[in-house]
């Protein structure tokens, strides 16, 4: 662990600016009540200087003309220093979020593995198109350029990976980015952009803005000079983004809540689909967007799922994240752990009936941290709260099925659409089924996979526009078109 409280201020054009407030936030750890880190509230005027900074790098041209080569070169010495210093940032992540150290490590890792893919992006992600078919007097292009000064508003549950699959894309078209991390989980914002200006980034064409959502986060979405507001955060905060934004018709693209199921059939490997689970409900505290928490299973085969989930359920440890041994560390906050409890409580009211006992548990003794451990409810029927509202918690939901238009129908009554899996030895049935899925992923005999090379996002309440891959990179692009002409046109109103 680090020794004291760290302070942070914004970090803009390069320094560390303890901002205009004297509103200080102040993380307490959420696996003992030791403060470890203290960040600045962001006024207008910090957000208006972090916005001068960035545009004034952006219309200047520095960092968006440089080489592709260039800029990729920066990108992966980027990557390097990450790598580099990837087990203090993690330590930081555990301390702040209270996820294992183990997942922390992991997240690290694919942090770096996104910078290194969104450095192979440089080269191709403002192609455009030529269009030379129409006489040989007139072309036309399709260009793509950088989209601007981009605003990268990031949750706590994942603070690096999250950030790396905005602001390195982000960089690789060449914009300015000011990236707005969680108030609960500021550090590796500050760290991760540090170690970029290392690297060669510009410090203006990259600065941090640490501040709570309803104030430093709305006033930068809706801030005049910023281009694109790329968000991750939950549904109602994304509709506030979205409307701070409209303010000066700034484009956004929303990453949001879900609900995901994975849906279990007769043929389904029931040992491979529960291994699966677990990480589907449990990894993170179960605070994942695509955690599947709700388990859709088939009648036939229900008892043997419910039975195997629980034993491999209660085998996990809760407890210490920095143990390596531990599987779910601590919820991030004690409001949230009372929501995710109320949550039971209401699907109990309401007739679910708890397989495992579960709950607030306080695994080292004295300590005092947000400990969880997992909950099974059975008998969830779709109209339940618990089976519509995202809980992030490790919290499991079992509703059963007899035909496959029931679980299709089940899964789709919701207002989120983000990631579901569905596990079958018939391939035939999934791919028809990943048709009717009302979602932007489907995951067959697998759940939770990601790659820095693949695009993510949602439909419905779980927003739109996407992350990673080539898709994701083109977010933060906008198309320009360019005609020319080699003789001069023949005239509308002189013909006659
Ligand atoms: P949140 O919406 O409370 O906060 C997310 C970020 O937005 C934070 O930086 C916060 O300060 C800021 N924010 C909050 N209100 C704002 C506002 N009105 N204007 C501008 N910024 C604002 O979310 P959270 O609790 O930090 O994260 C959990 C949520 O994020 C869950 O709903 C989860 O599903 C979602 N999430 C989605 C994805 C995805 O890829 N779809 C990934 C991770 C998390």
């Amino acid at each position: 662990m680090t020794s004291g409280p760290r302070t942070y201020g914004h970090l803009i054009d390069g320094t560390s600016v303890p901002g205009d407030s004297l509103d200080i936030i102040e993380r307490f750890s959420p696996t003992s009540d030791s403060l470890v880190a203290t960040f600045a509230e962001g006024t207008d005027a910090d957000i208006d200087h972090a916005v001068a900074i960035a545009r004034q790098e952006f219309d200047r041209g520095g960092w968006r003309n440089r080489p592709a080569a260039e800029r990729q070169v920066v990108l992966n010495r980027w990557a390097d220093l990450v790598e580099q210093n990837a087990e203090r940032i993690a330590v930081l992540e555990v301390e702040e979020v209270g996820k294992p150290i183990v997942q922390a490590r992991g997240g690290l890792a694919a942090s770096v593995d996104l910078i290194r893919y969104a450095a192979s992006l440089t080269h191709s992600i403002l192609d455009g198109s030529a269009h030379t078919d129409h006489g040989r007097e007139y072309s036309a292009f399709v260009l793509r350029e950088p989209v601007g000064v981009v605003a990268a508003i990031v949750p706590w549950n994942f603070p690096a990976l999250l950030y790396c699959q905005k602001v390195p894309f982000a960089l690789a078209a060449g914009c300015s980015v000011i990236a707005k991390p969680s108030e609960y989980t500021s550090s590796s914002a500050i760290e991760l952009t540090l170690l970029a200006h290392t690297a060669g980034v510009p410090v203006g064409a990259l600065g941090v803005l640490t501040g709570y959502g309803r104030s430093t986060g709305a006033r930068l979405a809706g801030a005049k000079g910023v281009d694109f507001v790329s968000f991750t955060g939950s549904t109602l905060s994304g509709k506030a983004v979205m409307n701070a934004a409209s303010t000066n018709l700034t484009d956004v693209s929303l990453e949001l809540g879900g609900k995901g199921a994975n849906i279990l059939f007769p043929d389904a490997d029931i040992e491979a689909a529960v291994d699966a689970i677990l990480v589907a409900a449990y990894f993170n505290q179960g605070q994942c967007c695509s955690a599947g928490s709700r388990i859709v299973v088939h009648r036939e085969i229900a008892g043997e799922v419910k039975e195997r989930l629980v034993a491999e359920s209660l085998r996990l440890v809760v407890g210490d994240p920095f143990d390596p041994r531990t599987d779910i560390g601590a919820l991030i906050h004690g409001d949230h752990l009372r929501s995710v409890m109320a949550s039971v409580d209401q699907a109990e009211s309401q007739g679910a009936r708890r397989l495992t006992s579960g709950g607030q548990v306080w695994p080292l003794g004295e300590a005092t941290g947000n400990f969880f451990s997992p909950i099974i409810l059975d008998q969830v029927s779709p109209d339940m709260a618990v089976f519509q509202r995202e809980i992030f918690g490790p919290v499991v939901s079992i509703t059963e099925f007899d035909g496959d238009r029931d679980a299709v129908d089940f899964v789709n009554d919701s207002d989120y659409g983000l990631a579901h899996s569905i596990w079958t030895a018939d391939l035939s049935r999934a791919m028809s089924m990943w048709r009717d899925l009302r979602c932007g992923t489907v995951w067959v005999n697998t759940s939770m996979e990601t790659r820095s090379s693949i695009p993510f996002g949602g439909v419905a309440s779980s927003g739109f526009g996407s992350e990673m891959g080539a898709d994701g990179g083109r977010e933060f692009t906008v198309a320009k078109v360019l005609h020319v002409r080699t003789t001069p046109s023949p005239g509308f109103f002189q013909a006659t």
